[in-house]
């Protein structure tokens, strides 16, 4: 890649850092067909999904749909507004004949500015107004960015940036190779915290395996509650499909272990098994509910709730294969999200009904 290139990738990079926010930029040619078929919402879907779960994410990726602009997503939703940040940036006078890595600049500094809402009904005011510059780009459902035509397709290509394992690798292709990076490098994320969790679950299951037969059957009453927990979460363990499963087994675990014990805790995090056995019981509002529900949550989850920041949240695949929050899968459909790993009920109990309705 040229030196300036390389130069503007820095500088970008130093901007996107400055702005303190978790701001992700991928740039990449998208096409029909590729490993996104050329789609700006499956990229963002893709790299959302791969990225190790954190608070939030803002993401500025290349638009399928328009090459040479770019579109915004952010989660959780609205927070930064960047969606309309991003999209304004293509509409502003001063990028009007702007090439891609001065058009994202400026994508990255609206987005930082926090006005996002504000910023595109101003840059698209001259659109609304009848007989003026109609038919320079209009956005059907003003989402999309706009941009004129003459942006360099190479710089589409000579960007990736900001995604840690990407940010210092060139694009020198057009095609290809080129997409199949980030696909590469976040599967191989997802298969790492898979087997983590995967031998975790197992030491988990084999320590109560191995504590069950020592347990006095006249003076442990948990003992067969404990003895079917252990039984469920080896059966979850061998046909675990992801993290979702794998997490089941160590939550089924846990609720076997705590049986055993005769010293009934609070269940692991709600928002994330992962992060351990939860310590207090806390009110939730779910985005887009109104009910309200009692979730049982790990420390740090319970200051990501106070200080109104998303914690943490472990995610699963819809019918769609659609990304989302575990627990945002219709409860019919997964025993996680209706059993909440044990914080909505126990989940030895919501896991033994599913194995009873389930056709397998
Ligand atoms: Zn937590």
């Amino acid at each position: 890649m040229p030196t300036d290139l390389r130069a503007r990738q820095r500088q970008l990079a130093d901007r996107i850092r400055r702005t303190g926010l978790p701001l992700k930029v991928v740039l990449t040619l998208l096409t029909k067909g590729d490993v996104f078929d050329g789609d700006s919402v499956v990229l963002a879907d893709r790299v959302r999904d791969r990225l190790p779960a954190q608070r939030g994410l803002v993401l500025i990726t290349t638009d399928g749909d328009s090459p040479g602009s770019l579109r915004g997503f952010e989660w959780p939703a609205d927070t930064h507004q960047a969606r309309e940040a991003v999209a304004a940036a293509g509409f502003l006078d001063e990028t009007r004949n702007a090439g891609l890595a001065d058009l994202t600049a400026k994508a990255v500094d609206l987005v930082a500015e926090g006005r996002g809402e504000q910023r595109y009904a101003e840059a698209t005011k001259h659109l609304r107004a009848p007989g003026t510059r109609t038919d320079e780009g209009k956005t059907p459902d003003g989402t999309c960015g706009w941009l004129p035509a003459a942006i360099p397709l190479a710089l589409v290509l000579a960007l990736a940036l900001a995604l840690t394992t990407l940010a210092t690798r060139a694009l020198r292709r057009r095609r290809g190779p080129v997409a199949s990076v980030p696909h590469l490098v976040f599967a191989k994320a997802r298969a790492a915290e898979e087997a983590e969790l995967h031998r975790r679950a197992e030491a988990e299951i084999l320590a109560l395996g191995e504590a069950t037969p020592a347990a006095d059957v006249t003076t442990t009453p948990g003992l067969q509650a404990a003895l079917d927990a252990y039984a469920a979460a080896g059966g979850v363990l061998d046909e675990a499909r992801g993290l979702p499963d794998l997490a089941g087994a160590l939550a089924l675990a846990s609720e076997g272990q705590d049986a055993l014990d005769d010293t009934p805790g609070l269940p692991l995090c709600f928002f994330d098994p992962r992060h351990g056995r939860a310590a207090l019981r806390t009110p939730w509002h779910r985005l887009g509910h109104r009910d309200r529900l009692d979730v049982t949550v790990c420390r740090t989850c319970a200051d990501a709730l106070r200080d109104r920041r998303r914690p943490e949240v472990l995610t699963d695949r819809d019918e769609n294969g659609r990304t989302m929050p575990y627990f945002e899968i219709p409860p019919e459909r997964s025993v996680w999200a209706a059993t909440g790993y044990g914080s909505l009920m126990p989940v030895s109990a919501g896991f033994s009904r599913h194995r009873t309705v389930s056709p397998t």
